[in-house]
């Protein structure tokens, strides 16, 4: 990750030993063992349906601008905001 901007919420830097679960399929992130992502989903047009911080499964609502989806823990992710990251 070298991204120039941060975030929306910025608190990603704080993240790197936290525990971190794949978007798509609500598994752990283990360093070093690849995990299946959907094509779609890497392309930006699947919304993720878990939260990468903690695993717990998002609601999601796919609007006519793209999706967003909401952890109960730690709020609303776009793919508005992801697009213009
Ligand atoms: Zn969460």
């Amino acid at each position: 990750m070298t991204g120039t901007d941060s975030p929306p919420g910025g608190v990603a830097q704080e993240q790197t030993a936290l525990e971190r679960y794949n978007p798509y399929t609500g598994r752990r992130v283990v360093a070093g063992v690849e995990d299946n992502v959907p094509t779609a989903a890497q392309l930006g047009l699947e919304p993720p349906r878990f939260c990468e911080s903690c695993g717990r499964r998002m609601v999601v609502q796919i609007s006519p601008d793209g999706w967003w989806a909401k952890c109960s823990r730690h709020g609303v992710f776009d793919s508005i905001g992801l697009a213009r990251r």
